[in-house]
C-alpha cells in the first residue's frame, strides 16, 4: 500500500492511498493540488473518504467526484453534512478497500459524526488526533473526546497516524510548556523543527510515539498533573483542563 501526502490550503493534508489498481483520496479540502498529484502519479481514485464534515476536509468532494466518478464514503451519522455522500459508514458497517477490511472508529468530540478510517496499519484521524495535539471540542464535551482518544489509543503502537493538519510544531510548543521534562517530547521536537525547516511533513507519526509525547493522550502523566494542580483528578477532567489551556495558549 502506498500513501501520498498532499499539502492543501494553508496547513491541511489530503492523502492518496493506492493498493494494486485501487486508489482513494482522504479529506480533499480542495481539488487542484489533489488533481495535480493524481496527474503526476497517473492514479485515478475510485473513492473519496471523509473523516468529518468541515469544509477544509470536504471542499474538493464534488469536483473530484465529477472528474473521476468517485464514490464518496463518510460518516453515515453525518450524511446531511457531507457533500455528495454516497456510502455512509459507521463502526458496525466498517468498510472495504482493495479487498481488505477497513475499520471505522466513531470518534465524536471535534464534530458529532467524526470517524477515523484504519486501513492496513494506517489511521486517518482527521481533526480528532493530531501529532502532539487534538482537535477543538466544537460538538462534544471533554469526556466525549477523551473517550474517542482512548479508543484510538487502543490501536497498536505501530499504527501510523495520518492526521488532517500540519500543526505539530505549534502543538509541540504547548506540549513542552506542560511537560518540559519529557525527553521523548524534546527529541520529537528537534525532529519536527528540522523537518519543518526542510519543508517536509512531520507525518506520519505513530500511536506509540503519540502516547509518549502528546499531552492530550497523557492525562496520567505526573508532570502534567502537577503542572495543572490536578494530582488526584480523573483522566477525563485532566484532559479537559489540558484542552482548555491549549485553547488559551
Ligand atoms: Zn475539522
Ligand atoms: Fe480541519
Amino acid at each position: 500500500m502506498k500513501i501520498e501526502i498532499i499539502p492543501c490550503l494553508e496547513d491541511n493534508y489530503a492523502y492518496l492511498i493506492k493498493a494494486g489498481e485501487h486508489c482513494a483520496v482522504v479529506d480533499p479540502s480542495e481539488a487542484a493540488p489533489v488533481n495535480a498529484a493524481l496527474d503526476r502519479l497517473g492514479w485515478e481514485p475510485s473513492f473519496i473518504l471523509n473523516t468529518h464534515h468541515h469544509i477544509d476536509h470536504v471542499g474538493g468532494n464534488l469536483e473530484l467526484k465529477k472528474e473521476y466518478g468517485a464514490t464518496i464514503v463518510g460518516p453515515g451519522k453525518d450524511a446531511a453534512r457531507i457533500p455528495g455522500l454516497d456510502v455512509g459508514v459507521d463502526e458496525e458497517s466498517g468498510w472495504e478497500f482493495a479487498g481488505e477490511k477497513v475499520r471505522v472508529l466513531e470518534v465524536p468530540g471535534h464534530t458529532r459524526g467524526a470517524i477515523t478510517f484504519v486501513i492496513g496499519g494506517n489511521a486517518f484521524t482527521g481533526d480528532t488526533l493530531f501529532s502532539l495535539g487534538c482537535g477543538r471540542l466544537f460538538e462534544g464535551d471533554a469526556p466525549t473526546m477523551w473517550a474517542s482518544l482512548s479508543k484510538l489509543m487502543s490501536l497498536p503502537n505501530a499504527t501510523r497516524i495520518y492526521c488532517g493538519h500540519e500543526y505539530t510544531e505549534s502543538n509541540g510548543r504547548f506540549a513542552l510548556s506542560l511537560e518540559p521534562g519529557n525527553s521523548a517530547l524534546g527529541a520529537r521536537m528537534t525532529e519536527v523543527k528540522n523537518a519543518r525547516m526542510e519543508g517536509w511533513p512531520t507525518l506520519p507519526s505513530t500511536m506509540g510515539q503519540e502516547k509518549k509525547t502528546n499531552p492530550f493522550l497523557r492525562p496520567d502523566s505526573w508532570e502534567i498533573r502537577k503542572a495543572l494542580g490536578m494530582t488526584n483528578a480523573d483522566d477525563a477532567d485532566v484532559f479537559g483542563e489540558i484542552r482548555r489551556r491549549k485553547d488559551n495558549f
